[in-house]
């Protein structure tokens, strides 16, 4: 069985290369992935919050994030790879749109925050292409349109960076009409890019 339980929620037994190859993978057949990741916070934040364990268990794969989670699965016996962070994996997924030519579109952040990220990560990637960026502070009136938005972009991947739960039910709902094959959540990783 490729998913570990630890406290009845999943984490798919992946290490960080065949993590990346996977998205890869899935933008050159144009086929959908969806990426969700676990840490300890986000493990207590489920068990209060049932739609959010939903939206993670509906993922095609899970990510232990965190290493509260890769030693508990190890304590429990049933040991995943390694830790593979939503900021690493954003960062290799990136590394591998420049190279590839495939566009990301980013989702999240304040509009501050995101301009001063794509900034950075296209200075530190000159063949970085976005297909787009939009702030994360919308109305629920607003989603469909960011929606067509997205999907008009023709992105690769969508990344999508508005903390838990938004992020996670966002893509559970929308990843299939976006269009874009590989889907991932990164949290405040904007923020941290942005500096
Ligand atoms: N955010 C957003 N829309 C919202 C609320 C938050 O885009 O309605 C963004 C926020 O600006 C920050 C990120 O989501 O960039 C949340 O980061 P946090 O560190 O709280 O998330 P975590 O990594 O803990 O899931």
């Amino acid at each position: 069985d490729r998913r570990a339980l630890i406290l009845g929620h999943g984490v798919d037994r992946l290490t960080f290369p065949d993590a990346l190859e996977e998205a890869c993978t899935a933008m050159r057949a144009n086929r959908p992935c969806r990426y969700a990741d676990l840490n300890v916070a986000k493990l207590i934040q489920m068990r209060k919050d049932p739609q959010l364990a939903a939206a993670v268990a509906s993922a095609d794969r899970v990510c232990a994030d965190g290493m509260g989670i890769v030693w508990g699965l190890r304590l429990l016996g049933r040991p995943v790879p390694e830790r593979v962070t939503g900021i690493d994996l954003m960062q290799s997924l990136l590394q591998r749109c420049a190279k590839e030519n495939f566009k990301p579109f980013l989702l999240g952040a304040t509009p501050d925050v995101l301009a001063d990220a794509s900034a950075k990560l296209t200075a530190s990637l000159p063949d970085l292409t976005l297909a787009g960026q939009h702030h994360g502070y919308f109305s629920h009136a607003e989603e469909a349109e960011i929606v067509a938005r997205i999907r008009a972009s023709d992105a690769d991947c969508l990344i999508v960076a508005m903390g838990s739960p938004l992020q996670e039910l966002f893509l559970e709902r929308h990843h299939a009409a976006t269009g874009v094959p590989f889907a991932m959540m990164v949290g405040g990783s904007l923020d941290v890019i942005a500096g």
